[in-house]
């Protein structure tokens, strides 16, 4: 991610994918004019490198130039573009290919008709790298179209954002929605995560999600998901990732308008955290933390067979199966305190004292973020 002027941008199209798009329009375009020498004409400021990337992967003889257009500040009507720098050669006979790097509005290219009206050119056809069709609203032909793309904003690769982000080789999107806060909270089965959870989502106001949770209810329901699942979870051995993972997408996707989220209980495997961090991009947001409680071996196994008393579930009945959770827990999840750790979001919290306390702790980090 990076950070522009006050806004935020994330990664959207990388170098390598410009550099296959500007490589099949070269192609495209090499086979369409044969030997034909043509001008190519980039437009300042946003494509020059695009146009230089162009040209140095053009097969054949061409020249290139350059026409800058602007926009008159302090006026009133968005139609009025200056011409800055216009054609300074005879291009009477040529064959033009105007290189631009996006074609939003189609405002520029209008312009563009208008400079060459007078010219008399063999042949004027446009090509252009990136193309919003949600925002055309001319119905000038587009010759040549690298990639079309949703409409949002986008810097790098030349494009800027009053005036950063140019130099970047790659293409980011303005990150619209950053006010999520979304916590992991972490730790050993019976280390209370659960219990915090319950308090921490209505002092924070944030959506609990405890996949626990989830496949009991599902369970209960006699489910596909929840047969499935059951059988795994009565010998204390995780589900399979592709069944967690479809079913934690579904439960964040039917709380689309959530100021966040407490996830408890997932991710439980590196292939989970991947695509909770995937599933958060897509979002335009992030993991904030991920907060362990941490809790020893010996005192787990005292709570959760004192749980078992009460709480009717089958995998806290039996040390056995509490001893194979917690075996679990350690050969497959706690690894991801590193995945966390190395993105600095990893804060251990002492998961021994009252309820109270350890809200108290847990509250400290969150007020921290
Ligand atoms: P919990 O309520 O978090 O202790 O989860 C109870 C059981 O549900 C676990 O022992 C697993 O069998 C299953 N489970 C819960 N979350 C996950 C997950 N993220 N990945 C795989 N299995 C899970």
């Amino acid at each position: 991610m990076i950070k522009l002027h006050d806004l935020y941008f994330k990664p959207f199209i990388s170098e390598q994918e410009v550099d296959d798009i500007v490589q099949k329009m070269v192609d495209e375009i090499a086979a369409d004019l044969g030997d034909v020498v043509p001008v190519f004409v980039g437009i300042l400021n946003g494509s020059f490198m695009f146009t230089s990337d162009f040209v140095k992967k053009y097969p054949k003889p061409c020249e290139v130039t350059f026409i800058k257009l602007a926009s008159y500040e302090g006026l009133k009507s968005t139609e009025d573009i200056q011409r800055l720098i216009g054609i300074t050669q005879d291009l009477t006979g040529r064959t033009v290919v105007i290189l631009e790097d996006i074609i939003d509005s189609g405002k520029t290219l209008a312009e563009v008709y208008r400079i060459f009206k007078n010219e008399k050119v063999k042949e004027l056809k446009i090509a252009t790298l990136f193309f919003k069709p949600e925002a055309y609203k001319k119905d000038f032909k587009l010759h040549y179209v690298g990639r079309e793309i949703p409409n949002k904003f986008i810097v790098g690769y030349g494009l800027d954002y009053d005036g950063l982000g140019r130099e970047y080789p790659e293409v980011f999107q303005l990150k619209t929605t950053q006010h999520m806060t979304n916590i992991v909270l972490f730790g050993p089965p019976g280390a209370g995560k659960g219990t915090q959870a319950n308090f921490l989502k209505e002092k924070y106001n944030l959506v609990h999600i405890s996949t626990g949770d989830v496949f009991r209810f599902n369970i209960k329901n006699e489910t596909a998901l929840g047969m499935l699942a059951k059988s795994y979870m009565d010998k204390g051995d995780l589900v399979p990732d592709k069944v967690t993972i479809d079913m934690l997408n579904a439960e964040v996707e039917k709380n689309a308008d959530a100021n966040g989220f407490i996830f408890d209980g997932f991710p439980r495997t590196n292939a989970q955290a991947e695509s909770l961090d995937n599933l958060m991009n897509s979002k335009d947001s992030q993991i904030n933390a991920m907060i362990a409680l941490e809790v020893d071996d010996e005192i787990l196994v005292q709570r959760l067979l004192e749980r078992g008393k009460t709480s009717g579930r089958p995998d806290d009945a039996d040390e056995g199966i509490i001893r194979n959770r917690i075996k679990e827990y350690y050969d497959k999840t706690a690894i991801l305190k590193d995945y966390y750790s190395a993105q600095g979001k990893y804060y251990g919290v002492d998961g021994v004292g009252s309820i109270e306390e350890i809200t108290q702790r847990l509250s400290g980090v969150i007020d921290t973020l």
